[in-house]
């Protein structure tokens, strides 16, 4: 594998230090790399103990966009769950407002721990969410044991180490944090909420722009990544639980407060809405425009030339 890929390429290298470090299967989750494309990957998860979802071993793909981790990947369940729709994209993000925001220090292991405590979760009705009823939920999840994938041949009930309760209760905690902070949706909600109305997204847009030149201007002031102005997303994240997708959705509050913050820095920042390709842009027409007047004068002196020397000739 390692022959296949640049390693110098800071997404290769990251996933090679992450395969690495998942190579063994725990007990809550595992998963690795497909042996013909480092950007994408097997997984499996367990339900956790106390939900539907206790016995329920849940297999999927992650894909990997080339420019991970500075984007999110992207989950697909395989086994039928009655949580999540199969074979569909389940996007990751911090918040449906910036569902471009994705701290790239997250890894692998904490996409999988967020879906472990997000299965639980009330749908609320989002697309690609399934609502079955907690009877239909726990027969899927007896179910999955004998579930095999097609693709890479893992088998269920073989695929992670047998549950200690030790165990399972140390990484339940960590899951269920996580699944607060991290927001599993269709892709389709996803644009559904982009193109919601046009004012949000020209705002989205006005906060692109703030953010990245922030972000540009701050890795120049200190060397570091986007990292500092995406965490600040983090902080302004609702602590308590959220159990629904929709609440976040209806009642963002505190998303809305940074929001505005970050209009307010878009407009403290006026100069960086200039777009300074025009500078280039603009000389670069009128070279071209008196590029072709040349041409088109040159061409009609040679051929008035050309006609003279007729004349002449006669
Ligand atoms: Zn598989």
């Amino acid at each position: 594998m390692t022959e296949m890929y640049n390693t110098k390429n800071a997404g290769v290298r990251r996933l090679m230090q992450e395969a690495k470090e998942l190579s063994k299967p725990t007990e809550m989750y595992h998963a690795q790399p497909m042996e013909d494309n480092l950007f994408e990957w097997h997984f499996t998860i367990r339900g956790t103990i106390g939900t539907d979802f206790e016995g329920g071993i849940y297999h999927g793909r992650i894909i990997f966009p080339a420019d991970y981790p500075m984007k999110p990947p992207n989950l697909i369940l395989l086994t039928p769950n009655g949580r999540f729709e199969l074979n569909k994209k389940i996007c990751l993000s911090i918040s449906g407002y910036h569902p471009e925001t994705w701290l790239p220090s997250w890894s692998i292991r904490t996409a999988l721990l967020a879906l472990v405590g997000f299965l639980p979760s009330s749908p609320a009705g989002a697309l690609g969410s399934l609502d079955y009823p907690p009877k239909e939920r726990k027969r899927l999840a007896k179910l999955s044991a004998d579930w095999k994938c097609k693709e890479c041949g893992c088998l269920m009930k073989d695929a992670l180490l047998p549950i200690t309760e030790d165990g399972q209760s140390k990484v339940n905690e960590e899951a269920k944090k996580l699944a607060t902070q991290v927001k599993f949706q269709d892709e389709s909600v996803l644009k559904q909420q982009e193109t919601a109305t046009e004012e949000t997204v020209e705002r989205q847009e006005e906060n692109e722009t703030a953010e990245t030149t922030v972000a540009v201007e701050a890795s120049r002031e200190t060397g570091t990544p986007n990292e500092p102005v995406l965490s600040e997303s983090v902080h302004t994240e609702v602590p308590t639980p959220v159990t629904t997708s929709e609440s976040m959705v209806q009642e963002p509050n505190q998303e809305q407060s940074s929001q505005l913050s970050h209009q307010l820095t878009a407009r403290q920042l006026p100069s960086s809405n200039f777009d300074w390709s025009l500078l280039l842009k603009i000389p670069l027409a009128l070279l071209c425009v008196a590029v072709f007047i040349i041409l088109l004068a040159r061409r009609v002196f040679v051929e008035n030339e050309s006609a003279l020397r007729d004349v002449s000739e006669l």
